[in-house]
């Protein structure tokens, strides 16, 4: 049985802007754009804005409407990332095997270094205070056997939340939790349960996991294990990523070339997803097609401005493609390569709509688990 800590930094960009103007504490803060701004999101607010509805991906807009009085914040990328770069240089004095997660967010695998500490809470609090000492900011952390268990216990007590949860306790922390608190259940899993009575995980713990198997595909054997608490999934520790892919090999060979372009699309939002979750951008995309007689091609394009948004990975990907002779096609896949950190532009500049609108759907992603929302160029024979 490990120990698993999961971390995840408080209203992240909001909270940077309140530590570097202390005028704005206790204020409705909302970071996504002017309030005059036609077609900013919100990116993140100040748990004082959540108050008066307003929630991440909202039109400003409508934010503007909830709480005209709010501060309302273009967004500071460079400084979110410095600070970023100032959290995640702690977790390693902490763990040997950290997780990235995203700007404000990381697994830890404290297995085997229980003993450092007086108990779980106070390894939960040493961490705690040492991020509060380094940044000024607050974190939520959530420790428990698993990652899926970690990440609900960071979410129990948030903001500045501390929650522990222990092998015995898991079931009963479980039972009566909403099912849509299962790693992996999106809105669309949430309905295939919900129109099998199951509602709670306690709903799930009576059937076998064939009864699940049989009604719901794989999906059932991911929730007959995650509702008893069980999550074998390692924490995997970064290495230096050269080249994020994704690519798929078809059932059939494939000769449409409509169905080929979705396919594109989702991969691109996977591409993009991935990168964006490193913090990375790249310069190179690369198209991989293996046709029916198992010929195989690779294209590349390097363009000038590094980018990390789906639009991009997909509009240079369709390119390639479409220069190319289709034959039935295998397999196909899309990568990126040539990664730098270092930007030139302003991420939420109006120019980057591109940009910004991926950063918003990652943020839905992963509040609902990934793939709730996707662009209308994917929906095209939904693999997935
Ligand atoms: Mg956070």
């Amino acid at each position: 049985m490990g120990t698993i800590m999961h971390v995840d930094m408080d209203a992240f960009f909001a909270a940077v802007e309140i530590l570097d103007n202390p005028q704005y504490a206790g204020k409705p803060v909302i970071v996504g754009g002017h309030k005059d701004s036609k077609r900013g999101v919100v990116s993140t607010c100040s748990y004082e804005a959540r108050k008066y509805g307003i929630h991440s991906a909202m039109p400003i807009s409508r934010a503007v409407a909830l709480c005209p009085h709010g501060i309302f914040i273009p967004g500071r990328m460079k400084r979110y990332q410095e600070v970023s770069a100032q959290i995640h240089a702690i977790f390693p004095k902490f763990s040997p095997i950290v997780e990235p997660l995203s700007v404000d967010e990381a697994f830890l695998d404290m297995t085997g270094c229980e003993h450092f500490y007086s108990s779980l809470e106070q390894m939960g609090q040493t961490l705690k205070n040492e991020i509060r000492k380094q940044t000024g900011l607050t974190a939520s952390v959530g420790i428990a056997p698993n990652k899926f268990l970690a990440k609900l216990a960071s979410d129990w007590e948030k903001p500045d939340g501390l929650f522990v949860i222990r092998t015995h306790e898991v079931q009963e922390f479980l039972q009566d939790l909403p099912v849509s608190k299962i790693w992996g259940v999106g809105k669309k899993s949430e309905q295939a349960l919900h129109q099998l009575g199951l509602y709670h995980i306690h709903d799930i713990l009576p059937h076998s996991e064939q009864w699940l198997v049989d009604r719901l595909g794989s999906l059932g054997t991911h929730i007959y294990y995650l509702a008893r608490g069980i999550d074998h999934r390692p924490v995997e520790a970064e290495q230096e990523v050269k080249s994020i892919g994704h690519e798929v090999t078809f059932h059939d060979d494939q000769t449409s070339f409509p169905f080929l372009r979705s396919q594109l699309g989702q991969m691109a939002e996977k591409v993009g997803w991935r990168l964006r979750n490193h913090g990375l951008y790249a310069r190179t995309i690369t198209i991989k097609v293996r046709f029916h007689n198992f010929r195989t091609i690779t294209r590349s394009h390097t363009v000038q401005n590094p980018f990390c948004d789906d639009d991009t990975i997909f509009s240079e990907a369709l390119h390639l493609l479409e220069n190319e002779k289709l034959e039935p096609v295998r397999l196909l896949g899309v990568s990126v390569t040539n990664f730098t950190t270092d930007l030139q532009l302003s991420l939420f500049d109006e120019r980057d709509q591109g940009e910004k609108l991926s950063q918003v759907m990652d943020q839905i992603n992963r509040q609902f688990t990934h793939g709730t929302i996707t662009k209308g160029r994917t929906l095209l024979n939904d693999l997935d």
